[in-house]
């Protein structure tokens, strides 16, 4: 399942992705382009914009109704059934689905301490970003875990 997030939601966007999930950011305002995106790449439509008419919306449209990101997370997968996919394979920034990176290629883009206390690593084709577990702030990973508990 991949998603289209709107400007209000773009937190959520973040989020799905790092639960492994395709999600486009639709940064800027304009419906007409967001509803185009949604319809030609087939992607789940997720907003809290009220104003947009209920009639407009692609079908599987979902009109998240909390302003808590983790509440919000929750909405999405109870609307699709849906099970986190692959936590950690998704650049945060770009949406790309990261590399396997061996260790001897992460030393000097990490720091030492975190090379020597992991043995596997991810990359992002797009940024170069180097993601290995326990990448993400506390709170994300604590959020994550129970949510994929
Ligand atoms: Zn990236």
């Amino acid at each position: 399942m991949r998603f289209l997030a709107d400007a209000m939601v773009g937190r959520l966007a973040k989020w799905l992705r790092a639960l492994g999930y395709d999600t486009l950011y639709h940064r800027d305002g304009d419906d007409k382009a967001l509803l185009a995106t949604a319809a030609a790449e087939g992607r789940v439509l997720l907003t809290r914009d009220t104003r947009l008419p209920r009639a407009s919306l692609p079908a599987g449209s979902l009109l998240i109704q909390s302003d808590r990101v983790e509440d919000q997370l929750r909405e999405v997968l109870r609307a699709y059934d849906l099970r986190p996919a692959a936590p950690g394979t998704r650049c945060l920034r770009c949406n790309m689905p990261l590399a396997p990176l061996p260790r001897e290629a992460a030393a000097g883009r990490v720091p030492d301490f975190v090379l020597t206390r992991h043995a596997a690593f991810r990359t992002c084709p797009a940024c170069r970003r180097v993601y290995w577990p326990g990448t993400h702030r506390t709170r994300m990973a604590e959020v994550l875990a129970r949510l994929c508990g």
